[in-house]
This record gives structure tokens, sequence and C-alpha cells, in this order.
């Protein structure tokens, strides 16, 4: 027997524990375990009572001597990523948007898809789903409630179609909340089949609407949160994002606390995001950005805020198949003019299209994105992160030539240690669920 390469102990409050980022399983160690780990000889074997020895096996944390971690990683990353099982798709029916965002990295666009389009965007989904078994789609624009309409024409057919295969099908929608009332909440929750709903409020309404504006000026701050308390309830799921850099970690309290007076604690769970200065339309806010290790604390520290507050937070890593839609072989995003691209920050951006609906062939382009290795990389190879991680977001690698490892890389025990808090505070009744 030998230790797994994937374990990672550490000590809190009084207590050992081991956690494995291979199988995701973390146990807490009696100290003469500890010492036996620390210390591993495959002669001290005999050493360690079944008690002890068991929970060490079933966490994957001693694995058979002839076991190869790397390998078996290497077959789940491409089991994942080359898998026919699903189509994935993100759908921008408009790139336009009511909002204009400080941080914004979509180039100005008004387009809107045209019928036609849309009519040969299910063309493709009918030929492309021939040999699947579930189709999901995640509606991100721009601001895709401003194509409503083209989003209901769509998703009609796609039921539909998804009903006679006898397949599931499944969405959801990053949507800036603006125009999600009640009503189209409804229709989206009952009759379009949207689960999950991902909307961000940046801070109280001054920060919030210094950041996120209306097109032309005003205030969005209020109409989102009224509609986020008014539809709350009718969606499976709503994350709250909220956008950080270096201004803006101060104010979250003060919206914490507007959100629980409407008592939305319960009904909706919150995170933090990077702001990157990314792309040619993105305005010169780099001196704004926080670095990604700087960020990891700032994550850190507004994690613990809001445990502290009682609020639910999901702290556990996630075993890795591929990152994202951009190393799946199955998944795209379509922009409105029916052109087919790799990641959300390529949305509408022509040089970095991988194909387009009307002719399937992929080009070049489609080429470099699925060659995204990790277990090409000697840093991520060796990397203890790598099943939890699968070699950072490919957008970086690929088009920026550059690697910028996830925030976990930098706070993976602090994450650990506050999950362990959130459920003890959960088990005295002080706080919400923690995953
Ligand atoms: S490549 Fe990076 S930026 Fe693009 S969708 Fe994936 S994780 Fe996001
Ligand atoms: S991107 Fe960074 S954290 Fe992820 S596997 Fe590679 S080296 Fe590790």
């Amino acid at each position: 027997m030998k230790l797994s390469r994937y374990n990672f102990p550490f000590f809190h409050d009084g207590k050992n524990y081991l956690y494995n980022s291979f199988t995701n399983a973390m146990i807490t160690l009696r100290p003469e375990i500890v010492q036996l780990v620390d210390n591993w000889d495959e002669s001290i074997l005999s050493s360690i009572p079944k008690e002890a020895f068991d929970p060490l096996l079933q966490g994957g944390y001693l694995i058979e001597k002839e076991k190869d971690e790397l390998t078996r990683l290497k077959v789940r990353n491409r089991m994942s990523r080359f898998s026919n099982r699903e189509l994935g798709l993100t759908i921008a029916p408009t790139l336009d948007c009511n909002f204009k965002c400080i941080y914004c990295f979509e180039e100005p666009s008004r387009a809107i898809m045209t019928t036609e389009t849309a009519d040969a965007v299910y063309d493709y989904v009918l030929e492309a789903l021939h040999d699947k078994k579930g189709l999901g789609v995640c509606w991100y624009g721009g601001e895709p409630l401003l194509a409503f309409d083209i989003m209901e024409k769509l998703t009609r057919r796609f039921k539909s179609l998804c009903r006679t295969m006898a397949i599931p099908y499944e969405a959801d929608i990053i949507s800036n909340g603006y125009l999600m009332t009640p009503e189209v909440a409804k229709k989206l929750t009952q009759e379009m089949s949207v689960r999950f709903w991902q909307v961000t409020l940046d801070g109280p309404p001054a920060v919030h609407n210094a950041r996120r504006p209306l097109q032309g000026g005003g205030e969005s701050f209020d109409t989102v949160l009224k509609n986020l308390e008014a539809s709350c309830h009718l969606f499976e799921r709503i994350a709250v994002r909220i956008n950080i850099d270096r201004t803006n970690p101060e104010q979250v309290n003060e919206l914490l606390g507007l959100l629980e007076q409407k008592e939305l604690q319960d009904k909706v769970s919150v995170y933090f995001g990077q702001v990157q200065a990314i792309g040619a339309a993105c305005p010169g806010i780099s001196h704004q950005c926080l670095s990604t290790p700087e960020f990891s604390k700032v994550e850190m520290s507004l994690n613990r805020l809001l445990v502290d507050r009682g609020w639910p937070v999901s702290m556990r890593p996630s075993l890795k198949g591929g990152v994202c839609l951009a190393d799946q072989v199955n998944s795209y995003l379509i922009d409105p003019s029916g052109n087919l691209a790799k990641c959300w920050n390529c949305a509408g951006v022509e040089s970095q299209k991988v194909g387009t609906i009307f002719e399937t062939k992929p080009n070049d382009n489609f080429f470099r994105w699925l060659s995204f290795d990790p277990f090409e990389d000697p840093e991520c190879r060796n990397c203890k992160m790598l099943p939890v991680c699968m070699g950072g977001c490919p957008y970086d690698k690929v088009i920026d030539q550059k690697k910028d490892c996830f925030t976990q890389k930098y706070n993976l025990i602090d994450r650990l240690k506050l999950r362990i808090d959130g459920w003890k505070k959960a088990e005295s009744g002080q706080g919400g669920k923690h995953e």
C-alpha cells in the first residue's frame, strides 16, 4: 500500500483532518494515526488498527501500491470531455444589453437573433442531438430577456424534439434581472424548464448602480432586487453573484443586510466572482482588478462573513472531468448570428469562432480548444489540485497564452476549514445549510 499523492493533511480547531482531492473525501484522524501517516513506510501498515485502516482505504487516502492515480485521472478527463451523452449549448439570442457595466468584456452589439437564424439553430440541434441522451441550454447574452420571443420559440421546439426523442431537456439562465418580472419568471420556470437563474448584484444601491448602470444612464438596483424578491420562490435555485475588485469588498456586508431584510437568505445563494480585464471591449479597469492570489484571500474573508451572518455557503471543491464548454467536445456557445464559440469570453468575436450552425465543419480554432491538455503541462501534472481543477481556465492558455490557476489553488485549506465551521454552526442551529 502507499499514500495517495492527492492527500492534504491539516489541523483545525484541535483536530487533525485529511482531505483527498482525488476522491473529494475528508476525515478526522487521531493523533497516533497522523504520526503513522506523516512517517509513512509500508512496514508500519500492520500497526494501523482496522477501525482506522478501513476509512483510510475507503476515502482513497491509502491506495494499492500499483494504482496509478494520474493515469486514472487522465482517463476521467478524456471520458468526460469526449463523452457523446449530452449536447450542452449556451445560447446568446442577443449580445445587446440594457446595462452598461464598467467591466463588460463583450463587443457592443445591437444584434438580435433573427427568426431565420433561430430556425437554423433548431436544424443544427436536430442534427447534433440524434445520438445524444439529453439537451441542456444556458440562456446567455448580452441580456437574453431582450430576445424573449426567440427564447420562447426555440424552447417550444427544443422541448417538443426532446419529448419525441424521450430524452431530458433542462435550461438555466444568466440574466441581469432587470426584466425578470414575476410574469417572465413564471413563464421561464413553468413553461420553459428553466431551473436555475444567476443574477449579479455588486453591492448596496450606490455601489451597484455605479458599476451596473442602465444603458444611457439610470439605476438598476431597486428593480433587480424587487424582481428577485418577487420571483425567488419560482426557481429551483438562484445564485447571486457579487463581482469583486479592489473597490467593493467593504460594501458586501451592507448588501447582505439588504438581502436579509427581504428574507432572501434561505432562498438564494451568494458567491463571489473575480473581476478581470478581458478582451478589447473591456475598458481600462485593470488597475482595480485583484490578482488571483489577492482575490483568493478576499474571497475567503467574504465567505467567512457569509458564514458569520448565517448564510449557507458551498465550500466543497467538486471533482472535475473537464473545465467548461471550452474543453468539452459537445458543448458550444451560439451567438445571435449563428457563429459557434468555445468560451463565454468569445461570444460575438468573429476571429475566435470555431464554426457556424450553417455548416457543421469545425475550423482550426475548434482543434486548438480541444487540444487543451493539462496533462501536458508539467506544473498541472504534478499539482495536487488537478482532480478539482483540471488545468484552470482554457481561455487563459489557448487565447492569452498564459496560466492563471483558479483561486482554490491558494485557498483550498481555508475553504475546508470554513466548511467545517459552517457545519458546526448549522449543527448548533446558528446557520443555514452548508455543503
Ligand atoms: S475558457 Fe475560461 S473564461 Fe471561457 S468559459 Fe471556460 S472557464 Fe470561462
Ligand atoms: S491550473 Fe494551477 S491549480 Fe490547476 S492543476 Fe494546473 S497548476 Fe494546479
